[in-house]
């Protein structure tokens, strides 16, 4: 990812007259300082004072800490990893855990304050949190995953908790990974805390719905998006970039509901068919070869094409800042839902929201999969159990209030959704931290 050094135009409140200058400068890509951005302007709205505005833009914990991990081969591999908790004014910090070659400090100190919003946006008592380690686990065996995992989770281990901070999976982590945390801190405190991860496999209290969780948000929320806007969802043409976890459950859900998959992609590329591809068939075939370009049925498209092509709804559901000031003009989908964190530019929201396009954000759009978090966490805490019907109607319940509280903010404030968002969930936390006081 490039980043630049060159100050960015700070950002005006949305709603007010665009201000994309005509010789486009070069856009500051790194991922904190954008986050940061985004909160000024949900700041400068709530008339927040300046004190305030330096906590609540600044994480409350940073921890880097070197894993240590033998390989298969008997040498020792020192790899690196964080753990950044943005806030807790809320309640625990709450957030991912991903492994990437790519990681930096700042995407993860991004990526916890967005878990701080996007926790408040849906109104459950989380702060927020990320970590990350950067490794590459297509290249890992399973052992050598395990040894580094466990040896992670001990580093981090004084500073996360039931009560404390709560990790989860995120990009190329999943179930398993947080079964060996788990244990870790189980054998480490002597506490069979189940509590103190979540998105566990279901034999250890992980909970029904988790894995689909998501996408099951992002299809409430582009469904409410879509009857606001008068859009059928039925015979929608939807295009996917990514087809991990989010991307890969989407495209199955929307297919349920009569949309039309139009494209999909993963890393190393695209396929595209104008007349519909069957998600399944994309996922057995991925499945056998490792990836869906190749598919029958489906001709090759690029992954940046894919963004510009003609369709009625794009999903982000991979990396970051891939819709930006290079793209955005191009883009062609009347709506933009962010299954990825921090997939479109402040840049690109300017020119999106000039266009008309509606971008629903990430710290919406994929918050189904922390709010399936938190009904696991409370499940756990009170060791109950529920069924997939209980979690998904509960799931419901609470994106589409989420939703609509953000419509209100939007119209309060005469703001696109991304602000609306912004400003519900920035005050959120101000109330909380105001309320609790300074300490000491
Ligand atoms: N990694 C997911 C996210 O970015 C889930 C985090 C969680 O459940 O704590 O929202």
């Amino acid at each position: 990812m490039a980043t630049v050094a060159k100050p960015t135009t700070p950002l005006r409140p949305l709603g007010a007259p665009p201000m994309v200058p005509r010789i486009a400068p070069r856009e500051d890509l790194n991922p904190f300082r954008i986050a940061q951005m985004q909160f000024d302007m949900a700041a400068e709205f709530l008339k927040l004072d300046q004190g305030l505005r330096q906590i609540l833009r600044t994480p409350k914990r940073v921890l880097e800490v070197s894993i240590p991990t033998k390989m298969d081969n008997g040498q020792v591999k020192l790899l690196m990893g964080y753990r950044v908790q943005h806030n807790m004014a809320r309640g625990p910090a709450k957030g991912g855990v991903r492994f990437h070659p790519n990681i930096t400090l700042d995407e993860i100190k991004a990526l916890a304050s967005a878990m701080t919003w996007k926790t408040a946006a849906v109104n459950i008592p989380f702060g927020g949190a990320k970590g990350g380690v950067i490794c590459d686990p297509k290249r890992m065996s399973k052992s050598e995953l395990e040894r580094m995992t466990r040896r992670y989770a001990s580093e981090i281990l004084p500073f996360i908790g039931p009560d404390q901070d709560i990790p989860a999976p995120d990009i190329y982590t999943d179930a398993q990974t947080m079964a060996w945390m788990m244990d870790t801190y189980a054998m480490t405190t002597g506490r069979a805390s189940h509590a103190v991860v979540t998105g566990k496999p279901m034999s250890i209290g992980g909970s029904a719905g988790s894995a689909e969780a998501t996408a099951q948000g992002l299809v409430h929320v582009v469904e409410e998006a879509c009857k606001l806007k008068k859009i059928s969802l039925r015979g929608a043409t939807i295009a996917i970039q990514g087809f991990g976890n989010a991307g890969a459950t989407a495209a199955r859900l929307f297919a349920d509901k009569k949309a039309k998959i139009v494209a999909l992609s993963d890393t190393r590329g695209g396929v595209t068919n104008p007349r519909g591809i069957d998600p399944l068939k994309a996922f057995r075939y991925k499945e056998r070869a490792g990836t869906v370009v190749g598919m029958p049925g489906a001709s090759r498209i690029s992954n940046d094409d894919l963004l510009t092509m003609k369709c009625d709804i794009l999903v982000p559901a991979a990396l970051e800042n891939v819709i930006t000031l290079q793209n955005a003009d191009a883009i062609k989908a009347r709506i933009v839902a962010e299954a990825s964190n921090g997939p479109t530019t402040p840049h690109a929201d300017e020119i999106l929201a000039r266009r008309g396009v509606i971008v629903l954000p990430d710290i919406l759009t994929n918050a189904g999969g922390v709010t399936v978090s938190y009904f696991e966490w409370v499940q756990n805490q009170q060791g109950l159990v529920w069924d997939a019907e209980e979690v998904t109607a509960r799931l419901q319940k609470t994106i589409v209030r989420a939703f609509h509280e953000m419509v209100e903010t939007m119209r309060k404030h005469h703001v696109p959704p991304r602000a609306g968002a912004m400003i519900l969930a920035v005050n959120r936390v101000a109330e909380a931290t105001l309320v609790r006081g300074l300490f000491p």
